[in-house]
């Protein structure tokens, strides 16, 4: 994707002498919301690369001094978690885990072996030894496995700057300021003053990236994946940034400058509204109610903590608890964290999805194989199949569970009746074997994602099938519209506007409505403001989402009538591009 170009236009000056002046125009990809415009601060700390590569000073003493810096390392690590204990206990443990990198076994024997057989010099070691690592983990789209590149990076760079003693920038600002960098690290968003940044702009990273999601979390625009960026700006240079268009206008000029305050200030007052509908139940302005649920991953206290603002959890990604661990959860590990969770909901129901795990998201403790197409292999539902002993424990810990609140089981990548049909023949052979044992089992609901087009269009046989299920856009759209969800290279072609995104939708929603079982939507789509009234009017009436997006999604839903969503719907399902209903959304709510 062409990541930096130049705009034409005419400041006053330059019209009057008939000139053309130019803005340089750097584009990524828009991950949190908003606009800023102010100075940029670039900071470097994560590109630190090594000097040397071949062994200046004999093996014994690089071998000594990486002995000395990882020392050194674990001793700065641990004063953080320890000072972030008390205020943030789950930053805190990042930092623990950053300890636990920094002794790996394998990345320790590695790095000792380039240094003492190869004769490396220790810091070009330590670079390609991580590089390694994070080139693995890098590519998997995962969220969680992103987050760990992070912390793999994060102590990567600790440690070169301890070989180099370069001192540590630090993210202590002074003024807000536009951050520019590589990527943020957890480090750097520790102790992070949010009220001084105006806006992220970084190198790397995509919309799951540590700093995508610290930068959501926090409500901070940013920018991210703009190639070439730290060469292309300057220390306190001036830039309008707009993360819905993905583009940053460095130098702009007074007009563009004060255009961009403007749309700042309505930004900040539209969220400061939303806020307002955050703890309210979710109603149309025609006083049709509407459910909204939580995305949860981790069943962390800080997830949890937006239990309050929701009817249930409409997606609990399972997967975090498998791919966060060193080897298969036990049974009586998962069981105690669905507990939690289904005590925590009471009567309101925990939609548990089974493991989505396989292909591209490895689970590192199993050795799975290789696969060139890994969207389209061995993944979820199919993986669970494949590895029966893994499926039925989570099965038995869900149901183990069950008694403790509202369960409701759904079942990922489905693409047809025989996956559903096989999927409820496990779940009915672990109650029996749970029975006989003389295990209580609660009242469970079975569903299913829709993600695949296939059983989208067979809606109506899955709805006579199943309790309920929910449409999952972020891989619907991924199948439907051919395009790697996680490849920037082809992210023009994921469309989640797609129209026949919605000709779809349209379809799933008629029937499960025709069927009186409930329809939920836990992608992104399901999180969009812009969205939110077309599904209304496709006769979706059930969203789930993030703990950020829930305060927007009430408000749009507030916004909207059921009438007024039903005619933009039909207008929308005439249109014929992405781009023609992502215009007619924008103009018309
Ligand atoms: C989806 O595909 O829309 C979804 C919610 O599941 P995930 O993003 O975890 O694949
Ligand atoms: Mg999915």
């Amino acid at each position: 994707m062409l990541t930096i170009w130049l705009t034409a236009g005419k400041s006053k000056k330059a019209a009057n002498k008939g000139s053309l002046f130019f803005n340089m125009v750097l584009r990524g990809i828009g991950a949190a919301p908003g606009f800023a415009a102010g100075k940029i601060h670039i900071h470097k700390k994560t590109c630190i690369e090594p000097i040397e590569r071949i062994d200046p000073g004999g093996e014994e003493r690089q071998l000594e001094k990486y002995q000395l810096i990882k020392k050194q390392a674990k001793e700065k690590l641990e004063k953080i978690m320890l000072s972030m204990e008390k205020h943030d206990p789950e930053k805190a443990k990042i930092f623990a885990v950053h300890q636990d990198i920094a002794d790996d076994i394998i990345i320790n024997e590695e790095i000792t072996d380039k240094i003492k057989n190869e004769h490396w010099a220790g810091d070009w070691a330590i670079y390609q030894v991580y590089e390694t690592c994070l080139s693995m983990v890098r590519k998997a789209p995962d969220p969680l496995i992103a987050q760990r590149a992070a912390d793999f990076e994060d102590v990567r760079s600790l440690l070169l700057r301890l070989w180099q003693g370069i001192e540590d920038e630090g993210l202590s600002l002074t003024e807000p300021v536009i951050i520019a960098a590589c990527d943020l690290l957890p480090s750097d968003t520790a102790a992070l003053d949010k009220n001084k940044v105006l806006a992220l702009l970084t190198e790397t990273g995509g919309v799951t990236s540590h700093s995508a999601i610290i930068a959501k979390s926090y409500g901070i625009p940013a920018i991210l994946g703009i190639q070439g960026l730290l060469n292309a700006v300057k220390q306190e240079q001036f830039a309008a940034v707009d993360s819905n268009a993905g583009t940053v206008i460095l130098d702009p000029d007074k007009a563009t400058i004060e255009d961009y305050n403007k749309k700042t200030a309505v930004f900040i007052l539209e969220r400061m509204e939303a806020d307002t509908f955050l703890s309210g139940e979710a109603y149309t302005a025609c006083k049709e109610r509407i459910e909204v649920g939580l995305n949860i991953a981790n069943a962390s206290d800080d997830e949890l903590a937006a239990s309050p603002y929701v009817d249930s959890v409409g997606l609990f990604r399972t997967e975090f608890l498998y791919m966060g661990a060193k080897a298969l959860p036990a049974e009586d590990e998962q069981f105690a964290v669905y507990r939690k969770v289904l005590e925590h909901f009471g009567q309101r129901p925990v939609t548990l999805r089974t493991l989505d795990i396989g292909g591209d998201k490895p689970l590192s403790y199993l050795n799975l194989s290789h696969e060139d197409n890994p969207f389209l292999g061995n993944r979820a539902l199919r993986f669970c199949f494949s590895h029966p002993e893994i499926f039925k424990t989570q099965i038995r810990a869900c149901l183990r569970a069950s008694v403790y609140g509202n369960l409701q089981i759904m079942l990922p990548m489905v693409s047809s009746l025989d996956d559903i049909h096989m999927a409820k023949e496990f779940i009915r052979t672990v109650i029996n074997d749970m029975k006989k044992e003389s295990l209580k089992v609660g009242e469970i609901k079975t569903g299913i994602m829709i993600e695949i087009p296939s059983i989208a269009f067979l809606a109506d046989h899955a709805a006579r099938e199943v309790d309920f299920a929910s449409i999952g856009s972020n891989d619907l759209c991924q199948y439907l519209c051919a395009a790697d969800r996680m490849n920037s290279a082809v992210a023009p072609y994921y469309q989640s506007y797609h129209p026949a995104m919605f000709r779809l939708i349209k379809e799933t929603a008629a029937a499960f409505n025709n069927a009186g079982k409930p329809l939920s939507i836990c992608g992104e789509l399901g999180a969009d403001p812009l969205a939110i009234p077309v599904l209304i009017g496709l006769g979706m009436r059930k969203f789930s989402m993030a703990a950020a997006s829930v305060a927007a999604v009430k408000r749009a839903i507030a916004s909207s009538t059921v009438k007024n969503a039903e005619k933009m719907a039909a207008k929308v399902l005439e249109l014929t591009t992405a781009a023609e209903v992502k215009n007619y959304l924008s103009k018309n709510i």
